[in-house]
């Protein structure tokens, strides 16, 4: 069975809508994630069952729930919109997982609500299985992400330029609350809800801060932190998320919506592959720099609760965003330098470092596998520490035209490395460097086959073998290269 509690749908009214999911013609359930099912301790039996299909798809409410579409406003590519909220999505409820936390259970695609605008509420196939592989992907990655539950076809076309099928998502976060959930109170004036929001934001949390006398500034910086902490993590990892409007950017600090998303291949750190961002606001070099913005616009909604007078409230805002800027720095830095299997942040370490990427750039070199082949280079020196006989350099090497520089910065680096240590290093270097992302054309790949072919063995294989990706999987080896051509053409698009 499934019992769902609803602690936000006890909020005041403002908070959001009380609506059902509009039902479907005919639910198909196409994808369940009982992985994810195990590790929540939510009960396998009853997602197996007819019953739990419709409950995925929006046709039947369980009689614990309360669905709910939350409101909330955002700032998106910059402007100010004080109203966007669900328009296409319903919270279902609550449930407390195996470990003890919070979770909430919403489905994605279910039908109009109060806050649609002119959208029609749903959603397409092809999106929600790009949004189930890349959310289980930065998940298997080690990266703070929302999860994909199931996914069920509806039976119902769904018109954007061509008619499409209709699918929901089920989405499993530690709860939906953005920085335009703050922003959405701050919009009406509304200071009641506004304090009632943070507060219960803090109790769900950051309960760790609630005794503190200035918990409303310990709040900022929480979240400055886990912002921090996983827009480096994006970017060691090569990831663009590509709408980092403030709208989907969760309070929680997990990776949410996952509309224009992609991984990098070659490294240049310019590269946009939203359609709709032509100026490069959400470039991969740019993320660090408009997570700070948001932290600021997330710390301007709580100006009336820091201090009673402004100038105070103003100068903590703005310690507060200095302290997501080095916590940011920092956190970058380190990432990198444990990839590099390099341990000292030192003047000389960070020469190394900032050289790789020169070299990585200028020629345009695999972002993931310069990385994953030094971490094999670390994994032969602990055997034989002589360089020139490690087989795995030539890999390294051959990602770069100019084989010179390579093999110069190859011994520069592997100078530093303390081989004494080769073997623990190169176990810490593998952990950190996968061998397998979501590539895009492996991710269009097996959409296209679900989509058009109705196939899913595509889909299945993806998400297997980035459930894994840090193990050899030799089998699967073609999945960790990058496409044959450097000219990225690759496009993405949002409103999906
Ligand atoms: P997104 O770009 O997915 O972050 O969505 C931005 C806003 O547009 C949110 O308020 C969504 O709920 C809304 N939205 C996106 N697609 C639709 C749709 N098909 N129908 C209604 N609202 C939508
Ligand atoms: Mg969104």
């Amino acid at each position: 069975m499934l019992s769902l509690e609803n602690t936000y749908a006890k909020l005041p009214e403002a908070f959001f809508e009380k609506i059902n999911p509009e039902p479907v013609k005919k639910a198909e359930l196409v994808k369940i994630n009982y992985d994810l099912i195990d590790e929540l301790g939510l009960d396998k039996k009853f997602f197996k069952s007819k019953e739990a299909v419709e409950i995925l798809a929006g046709n039947k409410i369980l009689a614990s729930s309360e669905p709910i579409a939350q409101a909330y406003a955002g700032h998106q590519f910059g402007h100010f919109v004080p109203q966007l909220g669900d328009g296409r999505a319903v919270l279902l409820g609550e449930f407390i997982d195996k470990s003890g936390a919070r979770r909430d259970m919403q489905l994605k695609g279910s039908g109009q609500t109060r806050f649609s605008r002119a959208g029609d509420g749903r959603a397409a196939i092809g999106p929600m299985l790009r949004e189930y592989i890349i959310s289980e992907a930065l998940h298997h990655l080690g990266i703070p992400s929302t999860r994909s539950l199931s996914i069920v076809k509806t039976g119902e076309k769904v018109y954007r330029e061509r008619p499409l099928d209709g699918a929901i998502l089920c989405r499993v976060a530690s709860s939906h609350i953005r920085v335009g959930t703050f922003e959405y109170f701050v919009a009406r004036g509304d200071n009641e809800s506004l304090k009632t929001l943070t507060d219960y934001v803090i109790d769900r949390h950051y309960l760790e801060i609630e005794k503190d006398e200035n918990k409303y500034f310990n709040l900022i910086k929480a979240v400055a932190e886990k912002q921090a902490s996983l827009v480096s993590k994006w970017m060691n990892f090569g990831f663009i998320h590509g709408v980092m409007n403030t709208d989907n950017m969760s309070i929680s600090g997990e990776s949410i919506d996952f509309g224009p998303c992609a991984f990098m291949n070659f490294y240049n750190p310019a590269t946009v592959f939203s359609s709709i961002d032509h100026y490069g606001r959400y470039a991969y070099a740019n993320q660090g720099h408009i997570a700070k913005w948001n932290i600021n616009c997330f710390a301007s909604t709580l100006l009336n609760l820091l201090a009673p007078d402004e100038n105070t409230a103003k100068n903590l805002v703005m310690e507060a965003i200095e302290f997501f800027q080095d916590k940011f720095a920092k956190s970058l830095r380190t990432g990198i330098l444990e990839k590099l299997g390099l341990k000292e942040d030192s003047d000389e370490n960070r020469k190394l470092l900032l050289q790789l990427f020169e070299l990585m750039e200028m020629e345009r070199a695999d972002f993931t596998l310069s990385f994953r082949y030094l971490s094999d280079i670390c994994e032969e020196l602990a055997q034989n520490p002589k360089l020139e006989e490690a087989k795995s350099k030539k890999k390294f090497c051959d990602l770069f035209e100019n084989d010179e520089q390579a093999q110069n910065w190859l011994q520069n680096w592997s100078s530093e490395l303390d081989l004494n240590q080769a073997e623990a290093i190169s176990q810490s270097m593998s952990k950190v460097n996968p061998l397998f992302i979501a590539r895009n054309h492996n991710v269009e790949k097996a959409i296209e086959h679900a989509r058009r072919e109705n196939d899913f063995s595509e889909f299945e294989k993806l998400i297997s073998i980035l459930s894994k990706p840090y193990e050899k999987q030799n089998n699967y080896i073609d999945y960790s290269l990058p496409p044959e051509s450097k000219e990225e053409n690759y496009q993405t698009f949002c409103g999906t």
